[in-house]
């Protein structure tokens, strides 16, 4: 019997946590949103990157989602991301995840061979001419030019991208997982043209894509507010909006496809204004926010007198380990290290001194952004601390859960898909 292929929906949030313990408190944020009637689709994710820096399996995330999903007796469908897979990475996820971010920022930039290019331009040259819809402020002409040049850059990243899609299918089953494409983390952002290409060369090769991660204009590092021009980037995903919605219906690419905003958590100065064009556009979003748990556990745990000394001792280990903890990370972390508390001042603060400097609180102008990212990247740290971290994460449950909860909640779910703070 055929069955219906999976179906992310409109909105989706991806959540996911580094130690596999606050499954319950970020379902219990996505609840909150269904119970003013707003679905959203929870994913947890955990990179091949995240994964190896704590040495856990996919399996755990697995186990993390369901019990999460048994337990706050969730209804409604969720998933679990093999999150920024390529080809030599996926195999391990193949039995935990019903997700897959196909992620092919590496290969943009390399040639492909003369023969496909001229295969994909062949193929391509039909669709140029101009795009035109409500989203466009200005119509976008594509020439042969610009094909030329998108196949110089992008050809071998779309090649990619379907081998690792061929193999999952054969793996695991046309429409049995969902598929996201991403290219955010290439050095150099997609413009609006770009990305429709990319949706029509993903059609053409017959990656049936759900959402597509491009890379905005701007910084969107780990942890922190954006950085950039708020005004330009409410253009361009605007622009993004219209060319994802043409691309769909031109290319009969899944009616669902929606945008990816990767290194989603805390752009607090964007989310009104995607929040206002998804409504007026009646388009969905896919966001990615594992990283914000990880960073309100950390301030959950500070918010007693035995985990504050452990979280201390994370930062204390972290600063002086920068340069390692930061390698994973270059494109997606921007540390100013001299703005960046000694440990021994650290080592004097009380737990409201401690949070108030962590807190992504945007009234708070104690609150030190290199500080706050410095932490998201010192996981690695607590994984080594191993039973001492997880004793501590045990000791501290309810500060951290309901941290975890209102944090999802308030700060992201309320803003960017309910509307209003
Ligand atoms: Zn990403």
């Amino acid at each position: 019997m055929e069955s219906r292929p999976l179906v992310l929906g409109r909105y989706s949030l991806g959540i996911g946590d580094r130690f596999c313990m606050e499954g319950k408190a970020q379902l219990r944020a996505v609840k909150k949103a269904l119970d003013k009637g707003v679905e959203i689709h929870p994913v947890w994710n955990k990179s091949n990157r995240e994964h190896t820096i704590i040495g856990t399996e996919p399996i755990s995330t697995r186990q993390e989602a369901d019990a999460a999903a048994a337990e706050e007796q969730w209804k409604c469908s969720y998933f679990v991301d093999a999150d920024h897979i390529g080809l030599k990475t996926v195999d391990r996820f193949l039995d935990a995840c019903d997700y897959y971010t196909l992620d092919v920022a590496d290969y943009i930039g390399k040639p492909a061979t003369a023969e496909q290019t001229e295969i994909c331009v062949a193929e391509l040259t039909p669709i140029l001419g101009t795009l035109k819809h409500p989203a466009l402020d200005q119509q976008i002409t594509l020439t042969i030019q610009d094909l030329r040049a998108f196949t110089a850059k992008y050809l071998f990243g779309l090649q990619e991208a379907a081998k690792i899609y061929e193999y999952l299918k054969a793996k695991k089953g046309d429409g049995t997982f969902i598929t996201e494409v991403s290219i955010d983390e290439s050095t150099r952002p997609q413009s609006p043209a770009e990305l429709y290409l990319f949706l029509a060369g993903l059609a053409k090769k017959g990656v049936a894509v759900q959402t597509v991660a491009p890379k905005f204009s701007g910084a969107f590092l780990k942890g922190i507010d954006y950085v950039g021009d708020v005004k330009k980037f409410s253009q361009e995903f605007k622009s993004d909006l219209a060319v994802v919605d043409l691309a769909k219906k031109a290319f009969g690419l899944p009616e669902e496809l929606k945008l990816s905003v990767h290194s989603g958590s805390d752009k607090f100065s964007l989310y009104p204004h995607i929040h206002a064009l998804l409504n007026q556009y009646n388009a969905g979003v896919h966001l990615k926010t594992a990283g914000t748990t990880w960073l309100e556990e950390v301030i959950g745990l500070a918010s007693d007198a035995n985990g504050l000394v452990l979280a201390k001792k994370i930062y204390a280990q972290a600063f002086e380990r920068i340069e390692e903890l930061r390698k994973p990370y270059e494109t997606v972390v921007d540390i100013n290290v001299t703005n960046l508390p000694a440990p021994s001042e650290i080592a004097k603060l009380s737990s409201p001194e401690f949070i108030a400097i962590l807190m992504h609180d945007r009234t708070n102008p104690r609150m030190n952004r290199d500080f706050r990212q410095l932490i998201h990247i010192s996981f690695r740290v607590a994984a080594e601390l191993g039973e001492e971290y997880m004793n501590g994460l045990r000791a501290s449950r309810a500060a951290i859960e309901r941290n975890v909860t209102d944090n999802l909640y308030i700060r992201h779910i309320q803003p960017l898909f309910l509307g209003g703070n």
